[in-house]
């Protein structure tokens, strides 16, 4: 356990008969960029204010450091938050900003501008102490918002949405500058976002959320590769739905009769199936290959009812037996023919295709 170490004791916080985060267990290790990823209202900013102290657990405990957070105040806890509202002051030079927190503290001016020097060396910003915080960029702006909470030597950082406010080709700039300050400064982050690709480019680890309860907690590939519900398969990365009835399990390849004729794929998380249970098989859009043989297994014959150009992708939606689906084609130069009103004819490997409880879906 270190000074970094964050414990969520089985929190729960309700606002009276409402459940706003359910029994969240779970430890966040020292130096980890730890990202909670759900839709709006899932609960994440509530869970953030308890970690932060601003508000306290109806029921659990959180821990940093071991130590019991109960009754200390955000000011006391070694964590500094840092909103999508980054609240710098305009008319203060960016040195100035990042040394506010210091000179509260009572630090001497000297002190103070030597650190707001490391900082903007920390986050690669050198130099621009002195220029007045409307004459730098959006994502500079952010990374001084960093500065400014790391002045005050948290061991934690938490980041509700810090990038939701920037344009689309700076957020993903961002991504990129955010793990690099997190690995330079070695402190454990936790982030908040409704933004998968967000979660999944930075993140050590991600806890999904649905409607107050954390549904999976695992490193970005095994969340996306190995969803474990039919929440997580959907709200992470595009995936295709396909409900359909167990007739046959054998080993992890599972055999669904659908609407679309029987499909496999395979039990996530080795689970077992009685025939005639309701699942979900989910088939990303680019595992789905366009075929010519109608009798290869898995194979869907469907027509194209809309196309879109996404630059270096063209996304077919189709449609077979009242099933809508997304197809996803790389572009490369030229047309292939597949227009709205084509029909086509696909297939996918069981092994690229998960099978799940019918559960609720994202956004359903
Ligand atoms: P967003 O991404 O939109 O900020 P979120 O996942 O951070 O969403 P929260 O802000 O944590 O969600 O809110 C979770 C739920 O708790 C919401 O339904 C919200 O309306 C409710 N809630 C939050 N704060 C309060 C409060 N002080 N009193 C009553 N209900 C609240």
């Amino acid at each position: 356990m270190t000074t970094k170490d964050i414990v969520l004791d089985h929190v729960s916080i309700r606002f009276g008969s409402y459940t706003a985060v359910d029994n969240a267990h779970l430890t966040i290790q020292g130096g980890e960029f730890f990202s909670f990823l759900g839709p709006s209202g899932c609960g994440k900013t509530t869970l953030l204010r308890c970690v932060s102290g601003f508000s306290e657990p109806t029921e659990g405990r959180v821990l940093i450091g071991g130590k019991d957070m109960k009754g200390v105040g955000p000011n006391k806890r070694p964590t500094a938050l840092i909103f999508q509202n980054l609240a710098l002051f305009p008319l203060m030079s960016v040195a100035e900003n990042i040394a506010f927190p210091l000179e509260v503290r009572g630090v001497s001016r000297k002190e103070r501008r030597k650190r707001a020097d490391e900082l903007l060396d920390m986050i690669a910003l050198p130099g621009v102490g002195d220029k007045k915080v409307h004459e730098l960029s959006g994502g500079q702006r952010q990374r001084v918002a960093i500065a400014r909470a790391l002045a005050v030597e948290p061991d934690i950082l938490l980041l509700d949405e810090p990038l939701s406010a920037l344009d689309l080709k700076l957020r993903h700039h961002m991504r990129t500058e955010l793990r690099a300050i997190q690995q330079r400064v070695g402190l454990t982050f936790i982030y908040i976002t409704h933004d998968q690709g967000e979660a999944l480019t930075m993140s050590d680890r991600i806890a999904v959320m649905n409607a107050g309860v954390i549904e999976q907690i695992g490193d970005p590939e095994s969340v996306y590769n190995r969803p474990k519900t039919s929440f997580v398969a959907s709200f992470v990365g595009e995936t295709n739905a396909i409900e359909g009835k167990v007739v046959l399990q054998s080993g992890e390849m599972v055999t669904l009769e659908t609407p679309l004729g029987p499909l496999q794929g395979k039990a996530a998380g080795g689970r077992r199936y009685k025939n005639g249970d309701s699942c979900y098989l989910f088939i990303r859009p680019e595992q789905m290959e366009l075929k010519a043989d109608a009798e290869a297994p898995n194979t869907i014959a469907a027509s194209v009812t809309k196309e879109e150009f996404e630059g270096n992708s063209r996304i077919l939606f189709v449609s077979a037996n009242g099933v809508d689906m997304r197809v996803t084609r790389v572009n490369r130069g030229g047309s292939d023919g597949m227009v709205t009103g084509h029909a086509v004819t696909f297939a996918f490997d069981p092994a690229h295709a998960t099978v799940l409880p019918h559960g609720q879906l994202a956004g359903a």
